[in-house]
């Protein structure tokens, strides 16, 4: 009995009924818009500071700055092999779809994108002037390049000193962790109203009119998942992929629920340690960093989606400019943040490098909230996978 009404089962009916509710009950579906909140400010709440206990624990407790550099490179080679991968794949999905056909009118204003996003910005972006504001405001890459380098220095520190700052940090962290397991308690009520609240806003009908590009969007995504990160897990992790998505579905979900990495950070954290079997190590300092940085199925959409609008314009790209596609969309996933629609304001990267107009991304904005559900997913998933494949090679060393 207790496994039917596991909290996991019950968030993917909530998925499912919020999907139902929002179909057929628009006007009260718009109102749970307030307990979805809720839910997501919970989860916020705790991962600014979940960022920086799990990332300091996870450094100070690695033996030396030797042993850092080993699971950075690890991780960082990672995050590499399969950004690009999921680049790669975006861009063949899309090369095969023939969007002949496609008309769309693009006539939404588009003001996510008064702040055009550039190399400038995103190097900006790692850099912290003042770590109380980027503290209070939750930038994420700067709080991680602040950790880093604090957590690095406390590693020179004397042992008597530096014991007694990690072990303070050791039991906030852990304190963190218990407060989120008591909001993924949360999670079907929350997962309800959320998917509820966007179907019903959005209207589900939208990702009808835009089919081939959401076919595309989603082929690629599903390849990459299953296809390319499953059999990395299977080869260089050894594990079955798809029992290690049964222990780790439940962060997958929220991924889902919420379209944001950084928000299902404490859930994947809590998840990969408790279930998977991760450890505490390798968890802390693989999941942090790569809700931030390691974004696949963001790479993957914005490489479909400027082919796709190129298409629309009746621009024909180039085998030069695919490749300029493929990098900056690595970079551009690279610099989102891990927050709903972030991927559409780095996009202006990938359009502004390869000539493309901005005007082209209004196009694509109905669907965008949709597809940024999957592409979230398969951020999360992309992390999780990575975590547990570093987790083999530090441990078997
Ligand atoms: N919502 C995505 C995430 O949080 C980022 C994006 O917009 O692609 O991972």
């Amino acid at each position: 009995m207790k496994k039917i009404f596991s909290v996991e089962n019950l968030t993917v009916l909530g998925i499912i009924l919020g999907i139902l509710v929002g179909v057929y009950f628009k006007d009260f579906s718009l109102n749970l818009k307030i307990i979805g909140d809720a839910f997501l400010n919970l989860l916020k709440m705790i991962t600014v500071p979940l960022i920086f206990a799990s990332l300091f624990v996870s450094i100070t407790n690695l033996a030396s700055v030797s042993d850092l550099k080993n699971i950075g490179f690890k991780t960082i080679l990672y995050y590499f092999v399969t950004t690009s991968l999921a680049v790669f794949t975006g861009l063949v999905v899309v090369n095969i779809i023939d969007f002949g056909s496609v008309q769309a009118a693009a006539n939404e204003t588009v003001n996510h994108l008064n702040k055009e996003f550039s190399f400038k910005a995103l190097l900006e972006s790692f850099i912290p002037s003042n770590i109380f504001k980027s503290f209070s405001e939750g930038k994420i890459l700067q709080i991680i390049v602040f950790t880093i380098l604090f957590a690095v220095a406390v590693l020179f520190l004397e042992n008597r000193k530096k014991e007694t700052l990690v072990k303070v940090m050791d039991s906030f962290n852990d304190a963190m962790l218990i407060m989120a397991k008591w909001i993924i308690n949360l999670s079907p009520i929350g997962v309800f109203a959320l998917i509820a609240y966007v179907v019903a806003d959005k209207g589900i009908g939208t990702l009808f009119s835009l089919w081939q590009y959401v076919l595309a969007v989603l082929a690629g995504l599903f390849v990459h998942a299953v296809i390319n990160l499953g059999l990395i897990g299977y080869i260089f992790g050894r594990f079955n992929p798809f029992s290690y998505f049964k222990k780790v579905k439940e962060a997958v979900l929220i991924a889902f629920s919420t379209a944001s990495s950084s928000a299902t950070l404490p859930v994947s954290i809590r998840v990969a340690e408790e279930k998977a079997g991760v450890s505490k190590k390798t968890a802390g300092f693989v999941l942090p960093l790569g809700a931030t940085i390691n974004m696949d199925g963001t790479a993957l959409y914005e490489s479909v989606a400027a082919v796709f609008v190129a298409s629309i314009y009746g621009i024909d790209l180039s085998l030069t400019q695919q490749v300029i596609i493929f990098f900056t969309a690595s970079l551009a996933a690279i610099g989102a943040a891990g927050i709903p629609s972030a991927g559409l304001v780095t996009m202006t990267l990938v359009f502004s490098a390869v000539g493309l107009p901005l005007e082209g991304i209004a196009v694509i904005l109905a669907v965008d909230r949709f597809l940024d559900m999957f592409r979230t997913a398969v951020n999360v998933w992309g992390d999780l996978i990575g975590a547990k494949i570093i987790d083999r090679f530090v441990n078997s060393k």
